[in-house]
């Protein structure tokens, strides 16, 4: 910007930055999955994912570092929260995903579903998700934006209150309180009637149909008679539940249950006249998935040794 006063660059260069955060690691699958470790000015480090299926152009990012609701299963909250994003650091996760697009490429989809529970920021995500929707800004309609969450009632009315078109996805993983209570700590206060009322009301104010999540946990919670119970607490809702088959993280006890057993939970919900996705793993061999890259690259920044 040479038609600006020397000292108004110096000044400009001191007191501003395009770019709070930088790429620690960049990775791609096979699948054409690429995913970032960004680390953040303090010298935390968040992750976000581009994901391409067909002509989806699907960008999942964070919310927080680290997460406070400790859902046994998942490698982001194994060392709490840190801290909550700021809108910056959610825009630019965002943007830096969008650069690594082809030029014939174009962004469709954002899916709020990376690290942290982006209810409990919603102070900082809803203005970066207008920058989304701006036609100025990104120009993706609200109705690509999902915005999944482990279910926080009061959070959920704020959303639905807000009046924006995202969709909702809220994480179940169990038919009834007792089992949840067990794989969801947050749950303990938070009952599941709360969370159907809140998405009920969530439904009635933006018209989305619901998404349901539930990972699939051998053992824990994927038996036929679990399938029929979630089958019957769902009844007459429009509404989709992803099943996702567990993604293994190294060091928890949890495994995948066999593609019969993931079959056999859906068909029970099919039957019972509920559509259900089975959600793939994409990316998998780049840790893909819920905070596992950040963590690794925290386990061999104190050891020192290298990733197997
Ligand atoms: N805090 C939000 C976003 C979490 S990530 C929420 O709870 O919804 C999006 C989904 O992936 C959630 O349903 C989450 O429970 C699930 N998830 C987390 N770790 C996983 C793993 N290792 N394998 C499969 N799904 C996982």
């Amino acid at each position: 910007m040479t038609d600006l006063a020397k000292q108004t660059r110096t000044d400009l260069a001191r007191d501003f930055q395009l770019w709070t955060t930088s790429v620690a690691k960049h990775t791609r699958a096979d699948d054409g999955t690429e995913k970032l470790l960004l680390d953040l000015a303090d010298g935390g480090q968040i992750e976000c994912v581009l994901l391409r299926d067909d002509v989806r152009r699907t960008i999942c990012i964070s919310t927080q570092v680290g997460c406070a609701m400790g859902c046994v299963f998942c490698a982001s909250g194994l060392d709490g929260l840190a801290r909550n994003l700021t809108t910056g650091e959610i825009v630019e996760q965002m943007l830096r995903l969008a650069r690594l697009l082809e030029p014939e490429e174009r962004l469709s989809h954002v899916v709020v579903m990376g690290m942290g529970e982006p209810l409990a920021n919603l102070d900082a995500l809803l203005p970066a998700l207008a920058e989304v929707t701006d036609p100025t800004g990104l120009g993706i309609s609200g109705r690509r934006v999902t915005i999944s969450t482990v279910g926080l009632p009061a959070a959920m009315r704020r959303l639905a209150e807000h009046g924006a078109q995202y969709r909702l996805a809220v994480s179940l993983h169990a038919p009834d309180d007792q089992l949840r209570n067990q794989i969801v700590p947050t749950a303990k206060k938070i009952t599941l009637a709360a969370i159907l009322h809140e998405a009920n009301r969530y439904f009635e104010i933006s018209g989305r149909r619901l998404t349901f999540e539930y990972v699939l946990l051998a053992g824990v919670n994927d038996s036929p008679e679990q399938a029929s119970r979630l089958a019957q607490l769902l009844r007459g809702r429009l509404a989709l539940v992803n099943v996702i088959p567990y993604n293994q993280v190294a060091g928890l006890p949890y495994r995948t249950p066999n593609v019969a057993v993931q079959r056999r939970f859906r068909d029970i919900l099919v039957d019972a006249g509920i559509e259900v996705k089975i959600r793939h793993r994409k990316g998998s061999k780049i840790d893909a998935a819920c905070g596992q890259l950040r963590r690794q690259a925290a386990q061999v920044g104190s050891s020192g040794t290298s990733p197997s």
